[in-house]
């Protein structure tokens, strides 16, 4: 996708820009449904892979959930096919104005039928054309995301559940920043740049030393970046989890609280930005600090934090299960609160639900919302799921004191 679209002739005057995402796991981790075009890998009934194609998501002003125009796309189609999109969006989207220019508009104005046939008729046009992969192109690409070297194992969990038994710190922190991975014998870890009253995303050049330390001494030298701005290992053997929490331990790295209340996204307005109406890093360490407690977090369980200092929405406010979007009112900070936004693959935008708090009242505000899911919630139920089937009216009353 990079070397086809890179420097694109035909790409060079699009209206705006393009985004894309993708997605190989049926648990949304790139937000596809919020992007211009967003894939996402699948097998149709035959056990072939290839792609579901999403068009027109997107947050800012006007957010969006993208549509699906395809549900199944062969891997040999990839590139002929985006390039088919994006003909129709150079020919037919808008440049008479800048914030109705992008895909999305295109496909609310068009509609998703209409957008789909006109893209399949280009696309049939060239399907067949220099674009299409051979499978050696495939294969070669796919030579540079090969497999490491992993060991094999006769299956190590008792070890794993015997450690986590033994230490319950070490056990909080596995419960959340650590995920199985398909490799037996191997996990997934999650190192959260969140600590209480940190600033969300930031890492010392001290702390990046000590990651790639044990990127390269425990696995395959592979770091990743999450767009939650924390950091993953993609490849850990059980049997060193222990001692790589203790190294992450030594860093400051060692926060169990990925997707908990208290791992925001923020964007970093006014520090860095100049189009931010008001500072979202200090709301969000006050929340953390607010809600330090990692039994007190455990307990409200999954809730997304996110924070934009400005329409542009960089901190995917629409999607967080709470949504602050700073703004500025004759030079006072308020944030205005949207809840419900979903940013998995039953991706939802989150509604208003009423007028902005004040800067300094919004951690009150956030902490009414979590009680009163805490209040209402049925066994098992996260609060998004308490929200869907409340709807917003109970919330509104907490937060407000009328519906
Ligand atoms: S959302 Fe707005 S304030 Fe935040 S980084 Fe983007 S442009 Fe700046």
């Amino acid at each position: 996708m990079r070397q086809w679209s890179t420097l694109h002739p035909k790409f060079s005057f699009l209206p705006q820009e393009v985004k894309f995402a993708i997605s190989s796991s049926p648990q949304d981790r790139a937000a596809v449904q919020v992007h211009d075009i967003g894939l996402v890998l699948k097998h149709d009934a035959s056990g072939t892979a290839g792609f579901e194609v999403i068009v027109g998501g997107g947050q800012g002003r006007t957010p969006m959930i993208g549509k699906t125009i395809r549900g199944f796309l062969p891997k040999k189609d990839l590139l002929s096919y985006a390039e088919a999109i994006l003909r129709i969006y150079n020919r037919f989207g808008r440049r008479d104005n800048k914030y109705k220019a992008r895909i999305k508009i295109l496909v609310h104005e068009l509609d998703s039928d209409a957008l789909t046939d006109a893209v399949e008729r280009e696309w049939y046009d060239i399907r067949d054309g220099a674009l299409r992969l051979p499978a050696t192109d495939i294969a070669r690409i796919g030579d540079y995301f090969a497999a490491p070297a992993f060991e094999a194992f006769e299956g190590d969990e008792p070890l794993l559940a015997e450690l986590r038994a033994k230490d319950r710190a070490f056990d909080l922190w596995a419960q959340r920043n650590v995920v199985p991975r398909r490799s037996p014998g191997y996990a997934i870890v999650n190192i959260s740049l969140k600590p209480i009253g940190g600033v969300p995303g930031d890492a010392t050049t001290a702390q990046m030393d000590s990651v790639a330390d044990i990127a390269e001494q425990f696995e395959f030298g592979d770091i990743r970046v999450s767009h939650t701005q924390n950091l993953v290992l993609p490849h850990i053997r059980h049997a060193d989890l222990y001692e790589i929490w203790g190294l992450l331990a030594d860093a400051e790295l060692a926060t169990g609280n990925i997707g908990l209340v208290t791992d925001i996204i923020a964007c970093p307005v006014l520090d860095f930005c100049s189009l931010a109406n008001a500072r979202s890093i200090p709301i969000s360490q006050r929340i953390s600090e607010r809600f330090a407690t990692l039994e007190r977090q455990h307990d409200i369980g999954e809730l997304a934090v996110n924070i934009s200092g400005c329409i542009n929405a960089f901190g995917h406010h629409h999607v967080g299960h709470i949504g602050i979007l700073s703004v500025d009112r004759k030079g006072e900070e308020y944030c205005q609160i949207t809840l419900g936004g979903n940013p998995e693959s039953d991706t939802s935008i989150g509604k208003f639900v009423g007028p902005a708090f004040w800067s300094a009242d919004i951690v009150n505000a956030v902490e009414t919302v979590a009680d009163t899911y805490l209040n209402e919630r049925h066994s098992g139920e996260r609060l998004i799921e308490t929200y869907n089937r409340l709807s917003k009216a109970s919330f509104k009353e907490a937060l407000y004191g009328t519906a």
